[in-house]
């Protein structure tokens, strides 16, 4: 089912971000994960897509076993690297052949093993034509990645803000943030969202910290400041991974109670492949969340 159709329908709810499991032999591992988290009725689940379209077979499979398997309505993630028309061609045929109708539309990373990549090379350079080449299908619900701080790349948040607001115009249904931890940027960002126009569903990408020192290289990566606050308390846990998640669940929940106090609806959760830690924190936010 098309996620813009279930937005007009369900006014809360949470969805969970999954990668495609690393080995064929991952799959029943992976399954228990999505049915477990199906217990929640989320809104969707989505499955990421490797750099440079590495795991487009991995990402396939995982989103038609999903489909296999349980009643979850599902999101692909598609990348504009390593991308050409005809490859998209085929790769959207055969996602409406299996009723795949989500698409998160995005201009993915470069692949880590190649370190002079040329971004601009490429049939398609930014999420925004992405979004334009998805739309024309006429079949999928589209959504596109936002950032609170604003993207690394971005020369200002003006500036990510325009090229934002120009890829959500080509036709995108609603947006999911980067993580973030302090949510004071994430009100900012909707303020400013706001007076460009802005009205789609955004939902908050929520980060479990499960691994803080992952989590501060990973941030570092992604634009998002780790507040002292949180490494001060987490600096006694470091070496004690069990403490350490349990103050990553503490956290999180304090985080979505703090946005559900702003307004916010609806939650995207970064899952990591893992059933606890999101359950943990979704039981903590109660039937107020979904
Ligand atoms: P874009 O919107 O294209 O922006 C990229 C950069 O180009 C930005 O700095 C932007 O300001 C700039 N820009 C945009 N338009 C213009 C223009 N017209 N002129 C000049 N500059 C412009 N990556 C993966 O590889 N696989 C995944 O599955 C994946 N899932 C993700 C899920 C979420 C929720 C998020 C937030 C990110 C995900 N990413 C994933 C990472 C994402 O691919 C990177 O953050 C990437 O660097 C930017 O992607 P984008 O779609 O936001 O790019």
């Amino acid at each position: 089912m098309k996620i813009s159709e279930i937005f007009k329908k369900k006014k809360q709810g949470i969805s969970f971000e999954f990668f495609p499991p690393k080995s064929p032999g991952g799959k029943d591992a992976f399954l228990k994960v999505a049915k477990d988290l199906s217990a929640y009725d989320p809104l969707y689940v989505s499955v990421t897509y490797g750099a440079g379209g590495t795991t487009q077979d991995r990402t396939i499979n995982t989103l038609k076993w999903i489909k296999e398997e349980t009643d979850l309505t599902v999101m692909s993630h598609l990348t504009c690297i390593g991308a050409t028309r005809a490859s998209l061609n085929s790769l959207l045929k055969e996602y409406e052949a299996h009723g795949i109708d989500n698409i998160l539309a995005l201009r993915g990373d470069p692949p880590k093993n190649v370190p002079d990549f040329d971004l601009e090379q490429g049939e398609f350079k930014y999420a925004k034509n992405l979004v334009d080449f998805v739309k024309k299908y006429d079949y999928f619900s589209i959504a596109v990645a936002v950032y609170p701080e604003g993207h690394l790349q971005s020369p200002s948040l003006e500036k990510d803000l325009e090229f934002t607001k120009q890829k959500i115009d080509a036709g995108a249904d609603f947006a999911i943030t980067q993580m973030f931890f302090d949510n004071r940027y994430f009100y900012e960002f909707m303020d400013r969202a706001a007076k460009q126009g802005i009205t789609i569903p955004i939902l908050p990408g929520i980060m479990p910290i499960i691994d803080c020192k992952k989590i501060v290289e990973f941030a570092g990566f992604c634009n998002t400041t780790v507040p002292q606050e949180v490494l001060d308390r987490m600096e006694p846990v470091m070496d004690v991974p069990e403490e350490m998640r349990k103050l990553g669940v503490e956290f999180a929940v304090k985080q979505c109670e703090d946005l559900m106090k702003h307004g916010v609806k609806y939650f995207h959760f970064y899952t990591m492949n893992r059933s606890d830690t999101v359950s943990e924190i979704v039981k903590a936010l109660g039937k107020k969340a979904f």
